[in-house]
């Protein structure tokens, strides 16, 4: 199953769903139903599983053939409501075990309800059941991994000897397909490593997406000047000012002010002044630059993961906050 929320984190959901049919993937999965909608639009066939339907979205579900994620009392005793009234026979849904995440899904405690429920709406198959793990990526929570596993095991061999029919198992994100092999059962979801990153870079993995931009102007700025809103950098000797036309309008935090780099010409340049709107600023001092210059922020060298540490954030929110003012390029 190929997870392309958020954009395709913040690519280009359908061309890389396109892609993806064309290598045979089973599944999609996204977060909301027009996500969904945006995917079927552009003539996709495959199943997309919504991972996190909303009840506003009953109808795009049904209209669409999207399967929607059964993860509350709430979502669940709508939607049944919601189809009750509608001339269909069967509704392809997945059904959200909460095993240690707490986040979304159904506990332990509240299974046998739930399934009450839907036996009795008599119109819903469960395709799937599937968990979320907690900390994948992290090797120091092992235990509590392997135990949400166990957990797992022991609450779908219990929903399927109730059911007539046997659904699809899977729990593992990116983090473990790549740690937990014993976690993989009939499917698994890759998000982010399509995509070339996990929690913890990992060398066969190469990052697929490329933040260019470009010098759009230079200012020789005084010893003593200052930079940018609020003055919050003073020019320490003479500096050569590279302005770059990206901001946080585009998805460069705040945060990065005062701390990440980019590269001009090979070389690093610090970024300088406040983040704008729509600009930053970096010192181009010692690099022999000029207007018109190329600006990598992030490449799968000097990747988004590197970038984001410098505002101690994840590759996930660099990638999937780069806004739709930044125009997409798909190579190859
Ligand atoms: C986003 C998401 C994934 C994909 O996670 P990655 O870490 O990006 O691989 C898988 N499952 C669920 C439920 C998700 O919300």
């Amino acid at each position: 199953m190929a997870v392309v929320k958020a954009n395709g984190y913040g690519s280009d959901s359908v061309k890389i769903a396109k892609k993806l049919v064309s290598l045979n993937v089973d599944y999609f999965a996204v977060a909301f139903a027009s996500e969904g909608v945006a995917l079927r639009k552009s003539g996709i066939k495959t199943p997309i599983l919504v991972l996190l339907p909303q009840v506003d979205s009953f109808e795009e579900i049904i209209t669409y053939k999207l399967e929607p994620s059964l993860y509350s009392f709430y979502f669940l005793e709508n939607f049944i409501n919601y189809i009750k009234d509608k001339s269909i026979k069967e509704t392809r849904c997945h059904f959200k075990i909460n095993t240690g995440l707490n986040r979304v899904g159904f506990s332990e405690s509240e299974i046998n309800d739930a399934l009450k429920k839907i036996k009795n709406a008599g119109k819903i198959k469960l395709v799937s059941l599937y968990s979320h793990l907690a900390a994948s990526e992290d090797p120091n929570e092992k235990t509590y991994t392997y135990s949400q596993i166990s957990l797992f095991k022991k609450m779908t061999t219990y929903i399927t000897s109730i059911l007539s029919y046997k659904p699809i198992l899977h729990m593992s994100n990116t983090s473990g397909i790549l740690n937990f092999t014993e976690c993989e059962f009939d499917m698994v979801r890759a998000g982010i490593g399509l995509y070339g990153y996990n929690n913890h870079l990992n060398n066969d993995l190469i990052p697929v997406h490329t933040l260019k931009s470009i010098i759009s102007q230079i200012i020789e700025a005084k010893k003593g000047d200052s930079i940018g809103y609020n003055r919050s950098h003073i020019c320490r000797e003479n500096t050569k000012i590279g302005i770059i036309p990206l901001g946080h309008a585009d998805g460069i935090s705040r945060s990065f002010a005062n701390k990440a780099s980019v590269i001009i010409k090979g070389e690093k340049a610090k970024v300088i002044g406040n983040i704008c709107m729509d600009v930053f600023m970096v010192n181009l001092n010692g690099i022999n630059a000029e207007e018109g210059d190329e600006v990598i922020v992030f490449d799968k060298r000097n990747n988004a993961e590197n970038f984001a540490k410098s505002a101690e954030t994840i590759s996930y929110e660099i990638l999937t906050n780069l806004s739709t003012r930044i125009e997409r390029k798909v190579i190859g």
